[in-house]
């Protein structure tokens, strides 16, 4: 019995959310007395087992075969199939990106069981774990636990568990070759149609400034630039702004953005929808200017400043300059 981590990677970079789970699957480990293995696959996975290696591991597992070269679910499933099976793996955990959301549902429901996805939190009671997940848009907290035979299968959401908790350490890596038939593979891939360039990487930043729709009118980013600049800090968005336009693509932060985790993140004018929530919630302080006092944002933010932000911003830009 062990925990399986199937984080991923693509052309031989790692996702970071992938060193999240290793994280959350160390302190699962410890709980269960139950030793802690990763995999990857897919083109690159070699390369990028190595950064996964650095963790304290029982094993870090190179998935290989020429069918999953060019990312599929029908190979996806049936490759951490038979390395779970391999391993009689417990607990397979995922982060929960868009490619887990397209083979872990078909890898769980493969061998009779459910995917807990998008898990938040986790808690024992007794000898049992108890997933905490999220509905109707993050308005209720729900607590899951697995019943029947093992394995369980969870995907944990970007930021709810922090990678820089991951314990370091050195793991063996080793290739496991899977047996894959053509005839199985269903979907022919095209082209990658759209990449963000990334040339901003948000994940470096100390402090980030991060503009949503209360600013109204592109007209009004210079303040934000201003204000920016004052505090030395890089410049985010939620998704509206971006898909306007107003600032490019790379500056978005969210489940379709990027994930950061910055020493500060100020939010101006951003209601904090979930999906905007994912991507900074791992922040260790976030501060929030906005009018609304109601707005879900407050819920997590350490410091919070109701009011209207062209009112808010200038004052504060003015102090900073002082
Ligand atoms: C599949 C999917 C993926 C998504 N991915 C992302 C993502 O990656 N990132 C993301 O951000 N969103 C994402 N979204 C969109 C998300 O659901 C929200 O619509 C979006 O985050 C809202 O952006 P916002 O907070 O800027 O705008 P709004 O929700 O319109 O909020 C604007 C806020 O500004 C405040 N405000 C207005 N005027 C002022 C003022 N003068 N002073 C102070 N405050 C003011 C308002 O009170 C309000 O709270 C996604 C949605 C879907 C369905």
């Amino acid at each position: 019995m062990s925990i399986l981590v199937v984080g991923e990677q693509r052309d031989g970079t790692l996702n970071k959310m992938s060193l999240e789970t290793v994280a959350a699957a160390q302190q699962f480990g410890a709980e269960l007395s139950l030793p802690v293995h990763a995999a990857l696959f897919g083109k690159g996975a070699e390369q990028a087992a190595a950064e996964l290696a650095a963790s304290k591991l029982d094993k870090v597992h190179v998935i290989e075969h020429e069918l999953l070269d060019v990312y599929t679910p029908d190979a996806a499933a049936l490759a951490v199939r038979q390395l779970v099976e391999k391993l009689g793996a417990r607990l397979v955990l995922f982060p929960h990106t868009y490619q887990v959301r397209d083979y872990a549902p078909k890898l769980a429901t493969a061998m009779d069981r459910v995917l807990v996805s998008d898990v938040i939190a986790h808690k024992r009671e007794g000898d049992t774990t108890i997933f905490v997940r999220q509905l109707f848009q993050g308005k209720v907290n729900a607590d899951v636990h697995c019943t029947g035979e093992p394995p369980f299968f969870a995907s944990l959401q970007a930021g709810s568990f922090r990678a820089d908790t991951r314990e370091p350490g050195s793991a063996p890596v080793e290739k496991f070759t899977p047996s894959i038939e053509a005839s199985q593979v269903r979907s022919k891939p095209l082209e990658l149609f759209r990449e963000s360039t990334r040339a901003v990487d948000l994940g470096a930043a100390d402090i980030i400034v991060s503009v949503g729709r209360g600013i109204k009118d592109p007209e009004n980013l210079p303040m934000i630039e201003q204000l920016a600049e004052a505090l030395h800090a890089e410049i985010a968005a939620s998704r509206p702004i971006c898909d306007n336009g107003w600032l490019p693509m790379e500056r978005q932060v969210g489940s379709s953005g990027q994930t950061v985790a910055p020493k500060m993140y100020l939010a101006v004018g951003i209601s904090g929808a979930i999906q905007h929530l994912v991507g900074m919630k791992g922040s260790k302080i976030v501060v929030a200017i906005n009018k609304d006092p109601e707005a879900p944002i407050f819920e997590i933010a350490d410091y919070g400043i109701v009011g209207d932000l062209f009112q808010v911003v200038p004052a504060l830009i003015e102090e900073l300059k002082k």
